[in-house]
């Protein structure tokens, strides 16, 4: 059960955007290979702020140029990551407005007789969810959850927020007694999910802000600790729009611009490597997304440490923004192939940008990948969050699908690390296709038939 705050339509306009440069002077910037600027990125995004709506000349003037930067930069290749999504918990009291992911998590007490359709993991659930996976070849293990309230870093964390004063409200903490299931400490999870070597993709600086709530904690020191449990690299997702007068208003429980950019830093400062995303389409106008780019970009330069750029185009339906009339639907697709294209443009220094089927659908993902991006991104055994946004495209995505549709565009499919580091071209006409780099993996199918549904692999949702 999710409660809501009654929202005012009108509390949630910005300023039409405005610049001092050109879309001209934009584009030759990008053909030139100059280094775009915030401004720049705006009227590339807008195709112009100076009028309304997206010139579709200009914007296939935009989609050539990135689709020709990334041929030069990574070349013909499109990657995929052979992944499973378990997320450990639903329970969450952020009240985040874009999202459906969560379920308050009062419902999830004891001693409560709400009903709700989320779900908490044990550490024993996660790792026998995993182990199953590897069995089917994964490489990855992507995890983000809710931000229980007795979810902590380690026994001593838990000590430490049960001696505030009313921990409830100061600190957002319950004891794992208080819950019909305890899901353990973040320690404990990341532990129970690292088997066998698989790559353990989660904590968003989200979540590490949660698992240091009520300390001193450095970001780096709670890094440093999950990275000796298992973790691997971190999730550069509750991104959303970088800026805070977009944060404002649609997530205001959620952390700061600057606090998630330290809790990057702290990440990359213990060896992790992160990845960074983009929420776009809801209330922020096109100079949020490029300040955000910004943000970004000036990150990277002071760290190295991003792999790739994801855009997430907001998916509105049930969601309280859409419920309540704030926005009346999601990104255009115009709009999603300009955040695509100027990505690449204005990233120069994150090397690959990623198209999604699960949020865009087959053939406008495919689309995608000639509009600047080159990841795919992987089969996800479990993915929850789409749909329960009412997104349509949440489903399991086999090898063989991967092969065809990425040949389907001329283009060459490649199974990845999650770092990019160790890459594998795959032969079309090698079939059936399957995953190799996993722990486990032999180049089986990664489900007999391998067109299921679902594989009942642990269903779960995620964060963003
Ligand atoms: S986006 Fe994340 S933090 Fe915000 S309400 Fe949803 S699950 Fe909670």
């Amino acid at each position: 059960m999710t409660t809501e705050p009654d929202l005012d339509p009108d509390d949630f306009g910005f300023a039409d955007p405005a610049t001092d440069q050109s879309f001209e002077n934009a584009l030759a910037k990008a053909r030139d290979g100059i280094r775009l600027s915030v401004d720049d990125a705006t009227e590339l995004l807008a195709t112009g702020t100076a009028t309304d709506g997206i010139d579709p000349v200009r914007k296939e003037a935009v989609l050539e140029l990135a689709d020709r930067r990334r041929a030069e930069l990574v070349g013909d290749e499109v990657t995929f990551v052979a992944n499973l999504n378990n997320n450990v918990t639903t329970a969450c009291n952020t009240g985040c407005l874009f999202c459906n992911f969560k379920d308050s998590a009062h419902a999830f007490e004891a001693d409560s007789d709400v009903d709700h359709a989320g779900f908490t993991k044990t550490p024993a659930e996660s790792r026998a969810i995993v182990d199953d996976a590897l069995e089917m070849g994964i490489y990855e293990v992507c995890s983000v959850s809710g931000l229980h309230p007795a979810l902590a870093l380690n026994a001593d964390h838990h000590e430490r927020l049960a001696a505030h004063d009313d921990p409830a409200s100061t600190v957002n903490y319950k004891p794992p007694e208080a819950y019909a299931t305890d899901p353990g400490t973040y320690v404990d999870q990341i532990e129970a999910m690292s088997v066998d070597g698989v790559h353990l993709h989660s904590m968003t600086p989200e979540e590490a802000y949660h698992a240091r709530r009520g300390t001193d904690w450095s970001y780096e020191a709670v890094y440093r600790e999950l990275a000796d449990a298992g973790l691997d690299s971190a999730p550069g997702t509750a991104a959303e729009i970088l800026v805070d007068e977009v944060r404002d208003v649609i997530c205001p429980g959620k952390i700061r611009t600057d606090d998630w950019v330290t809790a990057m830093e702290g990440a990359m400062a213990a060896g992790l490597d992160t990845t960074s995303t983009m929420m776009y389409g809801h209330v922020e106008t096109v100079e949020h997304r490029a300040t955000h780019l910004g943000v970004i970009r000036d990150l990277q330069d002071r760290t190295g440490g991003i792999t790739e750029f994801v855009p997430l185009s907001f998916i509105h339906q049930n969601t309280p923004l859409y419920r309540q009339g704030v926005v009346d639907g999601g990104p255009s697709r115009d709009e999603d192939e300009l955040v695509v294209a100027v990505a690449r443009l204005f990233l120069d220094n994150v090397e690959h940008v990623q198209a999604s089927w699960v949020k865009s659908g087959d053939a406008h993902g495919l689309k995608l990948l000639n509009c600047g991006a080159d990841d795919f991104m992987g089969t996800i055994l479990s993915e929850e969050i789409t749909k329960r946004a009412g997104g349509q495209h949440g489903e399991y995505r086999s090898f063989d699908d991967y092969v065809e549709m990425i040949t389907a565009i001329g283009r060459t499919p490649v199974e990845r690390s999650t770092d990019y580091r160790t890459r594998r071209r795959i032969d079309p006409d090698d079939g059936p296709h399957g995953p190799l780099l996993g722990p486990r993996a032999d180049g089986s199918p990664m489900l007999p038939g391998d067109d299921a549904d679902e594989p009942g692999a642990g269903s779960a949702p995620a964060d963003d």
